[in-house]
């Protein structure tokens, strides 16, 4: 009966929810989940690790959006559903149903604080995660605890253990499963910047998942206490390798292996491989020591993640001007030199070089921080007005270039005159006079067609010189540098 009118309830929930289809997706998940743990639940026993909760507090803080209340009955029903596919009694259907989603708005509550770091990318992050981990399996332990209590009755061993053992189950689900979904990457178009892979394994040297994968095949082979520690060091060279969220599915692969293939005696492990016989601290013991089996890759790619992200920052630094956002000298040549020799750039190359016009006497007029300002809203205007793959870059002072590849010269001119229009007519309004300034920019152009084979060097001093004409010329404007030393029509 509770199977015939479940069907209809997500329905009537779906219908009634514009993103039905992602909170059923979200159903759809924590239902495999939940059947997945239950098929792995030894006759009379445990599950060695319950995913289901994890997943769901998993996808809610990847999804913000699905953390509406009508997720939580949504859930609520496919855990009964699950349940009941595998004849749980009503009643303790029931209580675990009513644990595992106090168990998992406890973690998504912990870890949906602004101030919590779930993306794993430091390593306080990994602390933030365990310690929510740790509320939430208590949070399970306590819910549960007297059909816990209950079940231990037949189980072997005393009750402590069986509820430690219940305890470290739901903290292994979480540890082991929460790292993977935290880390997935956002799809591509969302994906501001791909993160490069930290190190590229040489060809000569055997991959990781190799590695990993002889450390696995160990534990069938010899088994006992070992069967621990054999994944570790090939986790820790795939936490080196791998991006973070590859080395957290094969710590959540080697979790799984270990703490399945002990279970059902696949993996020798102890001296009662037998699943039912297996007594409950041996059981304690293997979850514990999977926990941290799935902690240290993490702890690893966690700060691996942080020390990459902060040399990228200082990269970033380094690249960029701090006033104006823009390429910094060294940058933008090496990036204007590279232009230069690519080979897919059939159309040639462009060079504007540009210089404020009597930017000194703006700044006697209304002050260094004012000529600060008008150098950021100059920037900015040149920023919005060339293509994302034009190189912008601060040459010194009020000077800036910018390379446009794959430019034929005739637009290049065009592209020239359309910025110097745009700062004419950009309007900058200096916070302490409440004036607005208005400036305009000399701009040289030149165009390297390939077929010239000129230097960068001569290609900088060519638009250099077409720059110093524009300023002899009257300023506010733009002067071509070719063999006859043309002027554009609009100079
Ligand atoms: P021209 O039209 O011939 O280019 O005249 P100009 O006044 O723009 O040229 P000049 O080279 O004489 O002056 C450039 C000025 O730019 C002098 C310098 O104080 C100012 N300047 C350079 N860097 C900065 C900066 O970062 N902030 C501010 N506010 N001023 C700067
Ligand atoms: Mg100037
Ligand atoms: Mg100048």
């Amino acid at each position: 009966m509770l199977t015939n009118a479940l069907p209809d309830m997500l329905q009537a929930l779906r219908r009634k929810h514009h993103s039905g289809w992602h909170t059923s997706k979200v159903a759809a998940i924590v239902f495999l989940a939940a059947m997945a743990e239950l098929s792995t639940q030894p006759a009379g026993g445990l599950p060695v690790l319950w995913p289901a909760n994890a997943v769901l507090a998993g996808l809610l803080l990847r999804q913000p959006a699905l953390g509406r209340p009508v997720v939580w009955p949504m859930a609520g029903a496919v855990l009964l559903l699950a349940a009941s596919a595998w004849n749980v009694p009503a009643l303790l259907a029931l209580v675990y149903g009513f644990a595992n989603l106090a168990s998992a708005f406890v973690c998504w509550r912990l870890l949906a604080q602004p101030d919590a770091a779930p993306n794993l990318r430091q390593p306080r992050a990994v602390a933030q995660v365990l310690a929510a981990c740790i509320a939430a399996a208590a949070t399970h332990t306590i819910a549960a605890g007297p059909f816990l209590l209950w079940l231990a009755a037949d189980a072997p061993g005393s009750q402590a253990s069986v509820i430690i053992h219940g305890f470290l189950g739901q903290l292994l689900g979480y540890c082991a499963l929460l790292p993977p979904i935290l880390t997935l990457p956002v799809p591509a178009s969302r994906n501001r910047r791909r993160t490069p892979p930290r190190t590229q394994p040489r060809p000569e040297t055997v991959p990781p998942f190799v590695c990993l994968l002889a450390g696995l095949t160990l534990c069938f082979l010899v088994g006992g206490p070992g069967i621990l520690v054999f994944p570790i060091p090939p986790l820790l060279y795939c936490a080196l390798a791998y991006r973070q969220h590859i080395t957290a599915w094969l710590a959540l692969l080697s979790v799984l292996t270990i703490t399945l293939g002990a279970t059902y005696g696949w993996i020798p492990f102890g001296d009662t491989p037998d699943p039912a016989g297996t007594a409950p601290w041996d059981m304690a013991s293997l979850q514990l020591g999977a926990l941290l089996l799935a902690l240290a890759p993490l702890i690893m790619s966690c700060a691996l993640a942080a020390r990459s992200d902060t040399i990228a920052a200082l990269n970033r630094a380094l690249d960029h001007d701090t006033l104006t956002e823009a390429l910094s000298r060294q940058a933008f040549l090496r990036g204007a030199q590279e232009r230069l020799q690519d080979p897919a750039l059939l159309r040639g190359t462009g060079l504007l070089m540009l210089d404020i016009d009597h930017f000194k006497r703006l700044n006697d007029t209304y002050g260094h921080a004012a000529g600060d300002q008008v150098l950021q809203a100059f920037a900015q205007t040149i920023r919005a007005a060339i293509r994302p793959q034009d190189l912008f870059g601060r040459i010194g002072g009020e000077e800036f270039g910018i390379v446009l590849p794959d430019t034929g010269p005739e637009e290049v001119a065009h592209i020239a005159e359309r910025l110097r229009a745009r700062v004419a007519e950009a309007l900058t309004t200096c916070t302490e006079s409440a004036e607005p300034i208005r400036i305009t920019v000399s701009i040289g152009a030149v165009h390297d067609s390939r077929a010239n084979g000129e230097t960068l060097h001569s290609l900088l001093s060519y638009a250099d010189q077409a720059m110093y004409r524009a300023k002899h010329g009257g300023r506010n404007r733009v002067c071509f540098h070719n063999a006859r030393h043309r002027k554009h029509p609009h100079a």
